[in-house]
């Protein structure tokens, strides 16, 4: 199959960030650095004395609804969520991965899941960016080539759950995962809560224990399925993030 085209991903990125109406609120595109000659790219939106949000995609190659949706939430990106916070995308982080139409990076790497590795050029990148960091909240798209519908884990250290929630405003675009075991976990109404200690264990440090553990307290990971059209993924995507925005906003506004 073809390679995907990263110039043509780079100048989509490029423009989004060039939108006028974006400019007064302050944003940035910027190389966090490169993998086998393809940068990785962080997009920082908004003056920093709000609270962030961290949006990632494109952690696994195969999963090209998750890039397509952070690339279109930057083209078309609700300036009125300035009002309350500062986002920060990072549209690709296996940019070889994607570009090859693989899940792990182009060494055969599962970025995710590779977090206590040395020398890995795609960690090492994001464990400098990340670094000193913190989020309200982070929301990391993925896809599922087996599921059917859509779902999402999410871990917290709040009082909360909003999985259902979200799910719920997800639902009239894109139907939920009816499984009650996703991925060895137990589902309920398309939601996953894996316990952190257990999951350790199981596969190694990967990227959603360590932002959990040292860069947010509040992170989801929304699962489409790739059976279904882009445009249908993405919007499952753009509504679930909408979702997790609001409740954020609202918790903001009641404390
Ligand atoms: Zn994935």
């Amino acid at each position: 199959m073809k390679h995907r085209d990263t110039n043509r991903l780079l100048q989509r990125l490029q423009q989004a960030v060039s939108r006028p109406d974006l400019a007064s609120h302050g944003i940035q595109l910027q190389h966090l650095g490169q993998v086998s000659g393809l940068p990785v790219v962080h997009v920082a939106i908004g003056h920093s004395s709000k609270p962030r949000v961290l949006v990632i995609a494109g952690t696994h190659g195969d999963e090209p609804a998750s890039v397509e949706a952070a690339v279109q939430l930057l083209e078309s990106f609700p300036v009125e969520w300035l009002d309350h916070f500062g986002v920060d995308v990072l549209p690709c982080t296996n940019p070889t991965g994607w570009r090859l139409r693989t899940r792990e990076n182009a060494a055969g790497i599962d970025i995710n899941w590779a977090f206590a590795q040395e020398g890995i050029a795609e960690v090492d990148i994001l464990k400098a960016f990340l670094q000193g960091r913190r989020w309200q909240v982070v929301v990391d798209f993925h896809e599922d080539w087996e599921a059917q519908g859509f779902y999402l884990y999410e871990h917290q250290r709040q009082s909360t759950f909003i999985g259902p929630a979200v799910a719920a405003s997800v639902a009239p675009a894109c139907g939920l995962e009816t499984a009650q075991q996703i991925d060895g976990w137990p589902a309920v109404g398309a939601v996953i809560h894996a316990d952190d200690s257990v999951e350790r264990l199981r596969r190694g440090d990967g990227l959603p224990l360590i932002l959990l553990r040292d860069h947010t307290d509040h992170k989801l990971t929304t699962e489409t399925p790739t059976s279904l059209p882009m445009a249908q993924r993405v919007k499952a995507h753009h509504l679930a993030l909408a979702a997790i925005v609001d409740h954020h906003k609202k918790a903001n506004a009641s404390s």
